[in-house]
């Protein structure tokens, strides 16, 4: 997945370009910047790549998230239904807003369960956000319906997904708002960058006033631009905009290699009866950013987890044990440990975290192994981890027997 691994001179004359010109700023000062517009050339290019109507660049998939809520009018004392795997992100997205995180479980997708989502609707659910971890997808037909139902909104975290597609639609098109990031892991990046996307005129104009102080961005002088709502700043760069437009124009050799890479690795464990994959929807295709197989029990997931690390099978995550994306170790979160007081809502919306349970998530999430593919491996580094990570996991399963 990670943008960080190629990157050169194509990088460097889109950067180059906006220090020649001086313009670090993405609105205003038209006569200094030589007509370099890279963040709007970017969010021209992403509306191709993710054939939307409307994209809107921001300063990191976090703020794209909150801005994606923003837009769709989900504020104080409103609740989110989110999964208990993703990234803290999307709890802090949801609760800068004022509103409340409310996690479900996920099934073997490692993405939502549309039952769990349709437990935990109440009259004060706003909005569903689906997450599309690993580079797959939930069951989006299910959400869809659901929401519909419910009249919510339905939002897409598509942040590790860019690439993969339902039914022919990319990932991230599909909701009512998308999300992506492009820090400096995913599969492009920007440095820092986030953006929203929409089919939804009115969300877009939202998004586009509510992350530059409200600014209706009429006529080119911004003293004299008017305020139609409050908003803040959650502008990205022309600098990390300008890495960007060079990143989105080899996305697709990107997810070429990725896809080769994935295969491989694939291929090799899927000659072990005991590995399962993860299920991916009808009518999805993997972005490939990441390779996710189940082992039989927790024990066994540990034991290859440490093997993979003790034996130099590096990036791959069992994040049962891991701090990064699971509620397991979410203590701040669940004690509320915040810098600045926290609204009696909110404090009073997530008092469930003291007693919920979720076993269903703790079942997947125990037997998960997580492999992030990378991009500059070459053939023989990759044959070999195939190699090696098929004996390890054969290794541990006898031992186990
Ligand atoms: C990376 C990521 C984010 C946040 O993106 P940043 O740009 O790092 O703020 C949100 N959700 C998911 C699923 C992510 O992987």
């Amino acid at each position: 997945m990670p943008g960080f691994e190629l990157f050169g001179n194509a990088e460097r004359q889109e950067v180059n370009d906006v220090l020649d010109n001086g313009v670090l700023m993405r609105y205003g000062f038209d006569g200094m910047r030589n007509g370099h517009w890279k963040a709007k050339e970017l969010e021209a290019s992403l509306e191709d790549t993710f054939q939307v109507n409307h994209v809107q660049l921001v300063s990191s998939g976090t703020a794209a998230v909150s801005v994606a809520l923003a837009s769709a009018g989900v504020g104080a004392g409103d609740e989110v239904i989110m999964p208990t795997f993703t990234f803290v992100a999307s709890f802090e997205a949801i609760m800068m807003l004022g509103a409340i995180p409310v996690l479900v479980d996920i099934d073997d997708t490692l993405a939502l369960n549309p039952e769990a989502v349709k437990e935990a609707v109440t009259p004060k659910t706003k909005a569903v956000m689906v997450v599309q971890m690993c580079g797959s997808m939930g069951d989006m037909n299910a959400l869809q319906s659901i929401c519909n139902t419910h009249n919510l909104v339905l939002v897409e975290d598509a942040c590790q997904a860019i690439g993969g597609t339902y039914q022919g639609k990319p990932l991230g098109s599909i909701g009512d708002l998308g999300c992506f990031s492009f820090d400096f892991v995913k599969t492009i990046t920007c440095g820092e960058g986030g953006a929203v996307i929409t089919n939804n005129r009115e969300y877009y104009t939202n998004s586009d006033h509510y992350s530059d102080h409200g600014h209706d961005h009429v006529g080119n002088d911004r003293g004299a631009e008017s305020h139609p709502f409050l908003g803040y700043n959650f502008r990205i760069s022309e600098l990390h905009a300008a890495v960007g437009l060079a990143q989105v124009r080899r996305l697709p050799e990107f997810l070429d290699i990725q896809k080769k890479n994935f295969n491989i690795l694939r291929e090799a464990l899927s000659e072990i009866p005991e590995v399962v994959f993860r299920t991916v929807p009808e009518g999805g295709e993997e972005s490939c950013a990441f390779l996710n197989f189940f082992l039989p029990d927790l024990e066994v997931a540990r034991k290859v987890s440490e093997a993979f690390k003790t034996s130099g099978v590096d990036a791959c995550f069992h994040y049962y044990d891991n701090n990064w994306h699971y509620i397991r170790r979410w203590g701040h979160l669940k004690d509320l440990k915040s810098l600045y007081p926290i609204s009696g809502d909110v404090k009073k919306g997530l008092k469930y975290l003291q007693t919920k349970t979720f076993e269903k998530s703790d079942d997947y999430i125990a037997r998960n192994i997580s492999c992030l593919i990378k991009l500059s491996w070459t053939e023989a580094e990759i044959q070999e981890r195939a190699l090696k990570m098929a004996e390890i996991v054969r290794t541990v399963l006898k031992k186990d027997q």
